[in-house]
């Protein structure tokens, strides 16, 4: 996420960290490169340009120039300055229950996806989030989130008949509250750009179900067009919140780093990803810190904690201590962390990584290995050693890979093996010779 910026933004900060005194000189230049990076980002230039005149003034305010390390605290200036940028305060959704958000935005920002997103995320909370579909033009869209909240476990009305969109809203709610679902979100229509005819709609449908939050869908790949089709549907509807998708990818971060403060309107959800898993609450601590190159631990964690079955880590933990660790083992491991979601946006929470891309088949090579455990049997998965070459070769005949990654895996594992097993009879002397090899 970001890594241009991020990128941009060490590089200015880096040649500050290095000197060992800061000077009026190069304070400007190092806020000049920062400009430039925020302005190369598609940051609105008058939110750029007050962004550096708020650091100048605290730099000036905090006497940073004769300080020890005055690099180190520029960077925290910096840090606090991007975390009003982004949106100070809260980024909740309202407590009430039951809770109505009507999910408004363009055709493709994202919005039929982040709505199952968003159900998914609040029924891990303990809600029972319901979805109405009321995107009447396109069947194809009320497929699709009929198809996502079968797979989320979430309710679902829609009509694929009827042309009342108020009325399909009212039913729809009425239906959600006979479920006792206690969050409704309503998946309305979109447009390739904003019309009329399409806020009228919307307008109607927000008297008719007099919703608690209105929440907008944008692409925040889009950069400054996000920000104002922000403001045109903020003008017209009165938004309470927005939720900015597909900032995973090389996405420059612009409309992140302006929405809110061009806006208004809070900044509340972020989507990372296209799996389901790869939505968050937005927290503009973390971002900053994900901004300038700092990684975002916590945020890791959590999704490690909402995704990864505790008691079965622990299981797998101590099977590793004892050297018992199997292939079925490692097939069951590989497939909790795809829960975490994808490899790309893990990556971009550890520190350090953020700029890293990896290689474009990783997830591929990982789909591999899992068809190779897949289709050993189980005593195969238990004991390798049981695979002769023939039993390899059909191996890979039944995941359409060739022999030699079939051999390649059994050698990594066959490795590792002695690695576990040197650490469970305490060699680290050895163990550590084989791992320099
Ligand atoms: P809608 O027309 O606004 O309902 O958009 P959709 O929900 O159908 O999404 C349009 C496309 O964007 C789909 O291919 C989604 O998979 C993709 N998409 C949605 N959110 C994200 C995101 O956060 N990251 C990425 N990379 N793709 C996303």
């Amino acid at each position: 996420m970001f890594e241009s910026l991020t990128e941009k933004l060490t590089g200015a900060l880096r040649s500050l960290r290095g000197t060992g005194a800061l000077t009026e000189a190069n304070m400007a230049d190092a806020l000049k490169e920062v400009r430039a990076a925020l302005l190369s980002a598609d940051v609105h230039f008058t939110v750029a340009r007050d962004f550096i005149a708020r650091v100048q003034a605290a730099c000036v305010g905090q006497a940073v120039l004769k300080s020890v390390s005055p690099g180190q605290q520029v960077v925290k200036i910096i840090n606090d300055e991007l975390v009003k940028l982004l949106g100070e305060g809260t980024t909740e959704l309202a407590a009430k229950r039951p809770l109505k958000v009507l999910m408004v935005g363009l055709h493709g920002s994202g919005k039929t996806t982040s709505t199952a997103k968003l159900g998914k995320l609040l029924k891990k909370k303990g809600a029972r989030p319901f979805v109405v579909g009321c995107d009447i033009y396109r069947p194809a869209a009320i497929d699709q989130l009929e198809i996502l909240a079968k797979q989320e476990e979430l309710g679902f009305y829609s009509d694929r008949v009827t042309k009342d969109v108020p009325a399909l809203g009212t039913t729809g709610l009425a239906t959600a509250l006979a479920q006792n679902a206690d969050v409704i979100l309503f998946d309305t229509a979109g447009r390739l750009q904003i019309d009329t005819d399409l806020i009228e709609e919307v307008k109607k449908l927000k008297a008719a179900v007099t919703p608690d939050e209105i929440i907008l869908v944008a692409d925040g790949a889009l950069g400054q067009e996000a920000v104002n089709v922000a403001k045109a549907f903020h003008d017209a509807l009165g938004l309470t919140g927005l939720i900015l998708t597909k900032l995973d990818g090389d996405t420059r971060g612009g409309a992140a780093l302006s929405i809110k403060s061009v806006t208004g309107v809070p900044i509340k959800f972020i989507g990372v990803g296209e799996k389901t898993a790869d939505f968050e609450p937005f927290y503009p601590e973390r971002l900053a810190s994900r901004i300038l190159g700092m990684g975002d631990v916590v945020s890791l964690v959590e999704r490690a904690q909402e995704n990864i079955d505790q008691a079965e880590a622990e299981k797998m933990a101590e099977k590793l201590r004892k050297a018992d660790f199997n292939l079925e083992d490692f097939l069951a491991q590989m497939q909790q962390v795809k829960k975490m979601g994808s490899m790309q946006s893990i990556m971009g929470m550890m520190p350090g990584m953020s700029g890293v891309q990896l290689p474009g088949d990783a997830e591929k090579q990982m789909k591999r290995t899992e068809a190779i455990i897949q289709s050993m049997t189980i005593q195969e998965r238990r004991k390798p050693s049981l695979l002769n070459g023939n039993r390899r070769m059909r191996i890979a005949n039944g995941a359409g890979v060739k022999v030699l990654e079939v051999n390649q895996l059994i050698k990594q594992f066959e490795q590792m093996q002695k690695l576990m097993k040197m650490m469970k009879g305490g060699n680290q002397q050895k163990m550590m010779r084989q791992m320099e090899q």
